[in-house]
């Protein structure tokens, strides 16, 4: 089967990855794909703000370790992206950084539900003790619905991303979901169907397929990712994905240029 681009992929500059875009490349080749897309975590205004992303500083370095990537593999697509935070009131700072390179697309995600909590990182687990995960996830949804509609991102990140560890609200997040989906379809925003949860205690890719059925029905597009952060990563779980696609209705994925974007059938399974 062919696959669809790999569009989520880090690299060593954001301090939690290993081996550089041109070995990710190279993987992907391996693999028979066509297209990829490297997204590191995006700097933020403050370098202090945590220690998982690259500084200002190396935003140049990694435009320049793609475009290696690049010239190493001629005949394989490579796109420049990056994953952005979206924390309210980043508008502004993720515009600058829009203005710094010719990117092809921004992957828009929520890690933070406070300025001091990352909700999937593994050494902040213990702040979810004591929390009600639905007030956690109505946190969640809220900031990225915002981030949907703000119009800086062409794809949504790891949508369900709450669910990493399990802590899944008793109660019904259809509307959550359906919100987030409106503003999504208000704006063309994309989301992602990210393997990376088939890898984390959910054991389940992002999103849910309750959530992807509703994202169909609101015509939302979608975008394949396998949030790649070593080389062996590069396209994992992709026949599942693509199957999950599928079975919820989608015929088509996207791909991005310079910002624009364009509807490819979906491979038969
Ligand atoms: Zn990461
Ligand atoms: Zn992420």
């Amino acid at each position: 089967m062919n696959l669809p681009p790999d569009y989520h992929m880090h690299t060593p500059l954001c301090r939690h990855a290993a081996g550089e875009p041109t070995q990710y490349a190279a993987r992907a080749i391996q693999l028979g794909l066509a297209e990829i897309g490297f997204s590191d975590h995006s700097p933020m205004r403050r370098d202090d703000f945590d220690n998982w992303r690259m500084r200002f500083d190396q935003l140049d370095d990694y435009v320049e370790r793609v475009r290696k990537a690049r010239r190493d593999h001629p005949r394989l697509s490579i796109k420049l992206a990056l994953e952005v935070d979206y924390l309210p009131g980043q508008e502004d700072w993720i515009r600058e950084l829009a203005a710094r390179h010719p990117w092809d697309y921004f992957i828009g995600s929520v890690h933070y539900v406070s300025s001091s909590w990352a909700i999937d990182d593994p050494s902040a687990i213990s702040k979810w003790q004591g929390r009600d995960p639905f007030e956690v996830w109505s946190i969640y949804f809220d900031w990225l619905t915002k981030a949907a509609e703000t119009r800086l991102f062409h794809i949504i990140g790891h949508a369900d991303l709450p669910k990493k560890f399990g802590c899944i609200p008793k109660q019904d997040c259809t509307p959550l979901f359906t919100r987030m989906l409106a503003a999504a379809k208000g704006t063309g925003t994309a989301v992602e169907l990210n393997t990376a949860g088939l890898r984390k205690p959910c054991r389940e890719i992002y999103p849910s397929p309750a959530f992807l059925a509703l994202a169909q029905a609101a015509q939302v597009p979608i975008t394949f990712g396998s949030d790649a952060h070593a080389p062996d990563e590069v396209g994992a779980d992709f026949t599942a994905a693509v199957q999950l696609a599928r079975s919820c209705g989608y015929t088509h994925f996207l791909q991005f240029s310079a910002r624009q974007c364009t509807a490819t059938p979906l491979p038969g399974v």
